[in-house]
């Protein structure tokens, strides 16, 4: 048994919800497993001429609303059950949002740092392979997730498009914008972010300019959403990759920088920066400390953003938390016990499916792009994300008002009554 198992701690979400809502049990069952899973065989021959074997895996959970939708993480700790949580929560997540897919999601168990790049294109496309009878357009599109990236997506379409014999973009969303990618969708899950935490502190009666931030995760997801919240206002104070992490109470003066300086080391630990240089000398000239990842969670800060991997708060540290207000960018970053004790506490935890929708409602966008041969312009996409991201955000603050709950259960509510109005014989 997987500690902390998030499949399991899921499906307690689920059975949570469905009870507030008297739940009809035959959607509680068609929801608690998935409608489908595949596990495929992925044999490598390495550059060095050796063979090395891993695994992958597809789950497609739920396709009531429309095709499955969801990404693909290349990690060491990618397994069956915790692809199956991510599956589930992109069903809640695009029912949240109100966009016509389902849930689905997929990974190779593999640190893909270990792989040349020739090696990554040639398990991807056989990755691609074997999935290609149950992906496609109108039956599961996927997308990047952790260590996945726009590149990774172009072989995806590359593969997918000559087994099938034609060009087929539409397969995958987070494509590279010349090979039928949209505007936006780099910055969109950080973006929808902001949107939601600027909605949530305007109705707390917050300031943004009042409001220190400590982001985990300096990926796609940790760097939009640190850049978006410092041009809103918020002070970012500490950032952290899984190399470790940076603090600097007066704030970090700029997110851009420790960006360009995390691209030229390869990690910002020790990313200290005056003006345009960054060096490790400059800590004491800039206050700053250098952090574990873990300690960061625990800073004296009002708002921390975990934007990296799942399980990183639980009820070992639940109670060591200052801040107010959680923003998960990440998938699943709260235990089912660590929640209760952050709820007990007053603590605001605005939940995933919510935080971090922006993602996927871009993927719509682009795959609707796609479909109809249309291009919309950076400012056409932001504001359609705007509008979606505001009515999931107000429908959901308005349900926690309703059910006397957390804004997680709200969230669960919101999308689990998308379902009730469908019918399920
Ligand atoms: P990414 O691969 O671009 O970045 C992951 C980041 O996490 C890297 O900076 C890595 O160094 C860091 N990291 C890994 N282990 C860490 C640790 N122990 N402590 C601190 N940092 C650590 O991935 P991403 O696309 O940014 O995804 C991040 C999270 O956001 C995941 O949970 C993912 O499921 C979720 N998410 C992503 C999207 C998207 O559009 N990419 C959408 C919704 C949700």
């Amino acid at each position: 048994m997987i500690k902390n198992n998030p499949w399991q701690q899921a499906k307690e979400q689920l059975a949570k919800t469905a009870r507030y809502i008297d739940l009809d049990p035959l959607v509680h069952a068609y929801l608690s497993e998935p409608e489908r899973v595949i596990e495929v065989h992925l044999p490598l021959r390495k550059d060095n001429g050796e063979v090395a074997t891993f695994k992958g895996y597809r789950v497609q959970h739920n396709s009531y609303k429309g095709p499955y939708k969801g990404g693909l993480r290349f990690h060491p700790e990618v397994s069956m059950d915790e692809v199956k949580a991510l599956a589930f929560w992109m069903t809640m997540k695009t029912a949240l949002i109100n966009i016509p897919f389902g849930g689905g999601k997929g990974g190779i168990t593999i640190d893909p740092k270990t792989l040349s790049e020739p090696e990554l294109e040639r398990l991807t496309r056989l990755f691609t392979r074997r999935l290609a009878h149950a992906i496609g357009p109108d039956k599961d599109i996927p997308a990047p997730d952790v260590n996945t990236n726009p590149k990774i997506m172009a072989w995806i379409v590359d593969e997918y498009s000559k087994q099938v014999g034609k060009n087929t973009p539409a397969v995958v969303t987070g494509k590279p914008i010349n090979k039928g990618g949209s505007l936006g969708r780099t910055e969109a899950t950080g973006l929808g972010g902001t949107y939601v935490l600027l909605e949530i502190v305007k109705r707390m009666k917050l300031n943004p300019k009042d409001l220190t931030v400590a982001v985990q995760g300096f990926g796609n997801v940790g760097y939009y959403i640190a850049y978006f919240l410092q041009q809103q206002g918020f002070k970012i104070v500490a950032l952290s990759d899984s190399k470790g992490g940076i603090y600097i109470t007066s704030g970090i003066a700029s997110v851009e920088q420790i960006q360009k300086c995390k691209e030229e080391k390869g990690h910002l630990a020790g990313c200290y920066c005056i003006g345009s240089v960054c060096d490790v000398t400059y800590k004491k000239q800039v206050q700053g400390r250098d952090i574990s990842s873990e300690q960061l969670l625990t800073l004296p800060v009002d708002i921390i953003v975990p934007s990296a991997l799942g399980n990183v708060i639980t009820k070992k540290n639940a109670d060591a938390i200052k801040a107010k207000i959680i923003l998960e960018m990440a998938n699943g970053p709260t235990t089912t016990l660590a929640d209760d004790i952050l709820q007990k506490r007053n603590i605001t935890v605005i939940p995933d499916i919510l935080a971090n929708a922006g993602g996927v409602a871009v993927s719509y966008f682009e795959w609707y792009q796609n479909i109809h041969n249309k291009s919309w312009s950076k400012e056409e996409i932001f504001k359609k994300l705007k509008s979606k991201i505001l009515d999931a955000t107000d429908a959901v603050w308005k349900a926690q008002q309703e059910y006397h709950t957390s804004m997680r259960d709200a969230a669960y509510i919101t999308a689990l009554k998308q379902f009730e109005n469908k019918s399920v014989k």
